[in-house]
């Protein structure tokens, strides 16, 4: 009997909004995913340090995913002091939850497309599959071309069915039309800095965080 996916959602989460609970409850939906892992990023190798600490990006995305039983948060990244990269956490993973077990990491067509830059790239499809959401209307087909030719060739051997995932542990992609939600953590922390209101763009719970701990206000 195969076993249901787990899905991996890492993020700077800074903070965590309703585009990512949207994203992670779709793809829960869709690809028939038994629990996602949250987990937030500690030193992005890729992009510039988040603006608030490790703590308190991962106290938000508690807060967030209280209501939804297969929403788990997962701080072993934040809790490191060096730089991670994404293969090392899965194979960190990968010897915690077993050979057999399938997991999925989740992302958007943008970060899927510039997969080549990710250290060790190759070595992801030997940990997990791999599971790409896009807006409707832009399929990742139509943007392919775009690729390197080594990334458009894994795209082409591996694509496979969503519910395909898990019947093995690992190697495949997967792609789903994700309505994106015009949400993003940078508009947030631009409004809260301007002292705008950021009310349903983001849980009650975290917006009060953000107030009481005087977040992304100028100093
Ligand atoms: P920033 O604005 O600081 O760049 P962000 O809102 O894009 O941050 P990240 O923490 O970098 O958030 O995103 C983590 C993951 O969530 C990425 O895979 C990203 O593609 C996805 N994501 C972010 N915003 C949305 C959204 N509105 N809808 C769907 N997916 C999203």
């Amino acid at each position: 009997m195969s076993e249901k996916a787990i899905g991996i959602l890492g993020g700077t989460f800074d903070p965590i909004h309703y585009g990512h609970l949207r994203l992670a409850e779709e793809m829960l939906e869709l690809a028939n995913l038994r629990q996602i892992r949250f987990i937030p990023t500690g030193t992005p190798p890729h992009r510039d340090a988040p603006q608030v600490s490790a703590q308190h990006r991962s106290a938000m995305v508690r807060l967030a995913i209280a209501d939804q039983p297969a929403f788990v948060l997962d701080a072993r990244e934040v809790e490191r002091t060096t730089p991670c990269y994404t293969v090392d956490t899965l194979r960190e993973l990968r010897a915690e939850l077993g050979v057999a077990q399938p997991l999925c990491l989740l992302m958007g067509g943008d970060a899927f497309l510039q997969l080549n830059t990710w250290h060790e790239w190759e070595r992801l499809f030997e940990l997990a599959h791999i599971v790409v959401g896009y807006r409707p209307g832009f399929t990742l087909e139509d943007r392919i071309h775009t690729a390197t030719p080594a990334l458009r060739r894994h795209y082409q051997q591996r694509l496979c069915a969503a519910d395909a995932l898990s019947q093995q542990p690992a190697g495949g992609i997967a792609e789903m039309a994700i309505p994106k939600l015009e949400i993003s953590a940078t508009l947030i922390r631009s409004r809260v800095a301007e002292n705008r209101t950021i009310r349903y763009l983001l849980p009650n719970a975290v917006a009060d965080y953000i107030h009481q701990h005087h977040l992304y206000t100028p100093c």
